[in-house]
């Protein structure tokens, strides 16, 4: 139906075979076939991931570390096995490095109460304007009960980061740049390396918002250099409810710990408690144990694919989605960076987003419509909110076109 004439598609990646591995994605929704095009919110779970939740409550749910009993035993030999993937997943040196977390809102939550805890009236931290809320507000609660200052570095028309800015954001009180590594409202993904660089220069440690990286790219910790990293399971093909923070093992060593409670302490009087270990002292009480199981099962699943094949498709996808969205009239793509992950958000002139929304939900297209958690990119666009179709590798371009005739009607029926 349309006349964009991208590149063929890489045939390096079947991706048929791959939409066999999600059930979910074989529904009708309003007598259409489920297209599911809000991955950014969250992805669908591959088959291995459903059955290793079902495996671990059949047969050897436990609660993890103090049991001595067969199933106690085997809950945490897969809980611990689960950390091993994400240390390897992310190249992290060891397990003390992963700690387990209910997502990466949770994961910064984390550091700025323990590491953001050391902190002192004036000083600094370094954002940018493409943060999404779970890497502002923890700071904002921060700031009212030290006094912090934050800093933001502002993003360009295109939607990334103003790396002129940079240097002169950076000051002797800067204590941390906390940014996101890829940006869930434009898709941008930032030039982490050099931002890690200029930081480094300047002894400034970096924590990386993940959230939107680990399920599009390869990450590896060490080669980045940054002192925290942190994701979320179920943005990754894995449960929700779970998550991972990387932290530089010197840095975990000399923080405090986040919560107490059960699991986090070596021993406990009412005159003076001890705290556990490496990553345990940031696990206070029962961990979502199935969750880290289905996490591990989900990283296996990736590491099984063929990443270059499933990144060109990808990237073949959303130079794709971008020819045919253009064609709609009226419509404007919000965050046009060079460098994106398959995430388009856009507006539509006389139509509102949750109008839009409603529409492609009733032609079986699943889209978020919001601000997507990051109101000061709606606010530097001047848009109150978006559409957003963000793509995964089991999308497909008859998915696309199918979006794109669905925008071209809701544009005759609301514009
Ligand atoms: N950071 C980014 C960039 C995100 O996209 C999200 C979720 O949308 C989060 C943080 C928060 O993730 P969660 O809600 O899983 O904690």
């Amino acid at each position: 139906m349309n006349a964009a004439m991208p590149p063929p598609m890489p045939e390096a990646w079947d991706v048929a075979a791959v939409r066999r591995d999600f059930p979910i994605l074989e529904q009708q929704v309003h007598g259409h076939p489920l297209a599911y095009l809000d991955n950014a919110a969250t992805t669908q779970k591959p088959q291995a991931v459903l059955d290793a939740l079902d495996r671990y409550y059949r047969h050897d749910n436990a609660n993890v570390h103090r049991g001595v009993h067969a199933l106690a035993e085997r809950a945490t030999v897969a809980f611990e096995a689960a950390r091993e993937s994400a240390r390897r997943f992310l190249n992290a040196r060891t397990t003390r490095e992963i700690v387990f977390v209910r997502g990466t809102t949770e994961a910064i939550n984390l550091v700025a109460s323990s590491f953001g805890g050391g902190f002192a009236e004036g000083d600094e931290v370094i954002l940018s304007a493409m943060e999404h809320h779970a890497n502002i507000v923890p700071w904002q609660l921060l700031r009212e009960r030290t006094g912090i200052v934050l800093r933001v570095l502002p993003i360009t028309a295109a939607g990334e980061l103003d790396l002129d800015a940079l240097p002169g954001l950076f000051s002797r009180r800067t204590r941390l740049l906390s940014m996101v590594h890829v940006s869930n409202a434009l898709g941008t993904i930032n030039p982490v390396r050099e931002l890690v660089a200029a930081a480094r220069e300047r002894g400034v440690p970096v924590l990386l918002d993940g959230a939107q990286a680990v399920p599009h790219l390869r990450v590896d910790v060490q080669a980045l250099d940054c002192d925290f990293y942190a994701f979320s399971g179920h943005k990754a093909f894995g449960p929700t409810g779970i998550g991972v923070l990387y932290g530089r093992e010197r840095l975990l060593e000399a923080m405090p710990p986040y919560q107490g409670g059960g699991e986090m302490i070596r021993t406990v009087s009412f005159e003076k408690t001890t705290y556990a270990g490496l990553p345990h002292r940031y696990e206070a009480g029962t961990p979502d144990i199935a969750g880290a199981i289905g996490l591990g099962q989900a990283i296996e699943y990736l590491e099984a694919l063929d990443w270059d094949a499933a990144t060109a498709y990808e990237q073949w996808l959303l130079a794709y989605a971008t020819e045919c969205l253009m064609q709609v009239p009226g419509l404007r793509i919000i965050g046009q960076a060079r460098d994106k992950v398959a995430v388009i958000s856009f507006v539509m002139d006389g139509v509102h987003p949750h109008d839009m929304g409603t529409i492609l939900d009733r032609c079986g297209l699943a889209v978020r419509a919001g601000h997507h958690c990051a109101m000061p990119v709606m606010t530097w666009y001047g848009v109150p909110a978006t559409s957003r179709a963000s793509m995964a590798f089991y999308n497909t371009p008859e998915e696309i076109d199918r979006l794109a005739a669905a925008l071209h009607y809701a544009r005759e029926m609301l514009a």
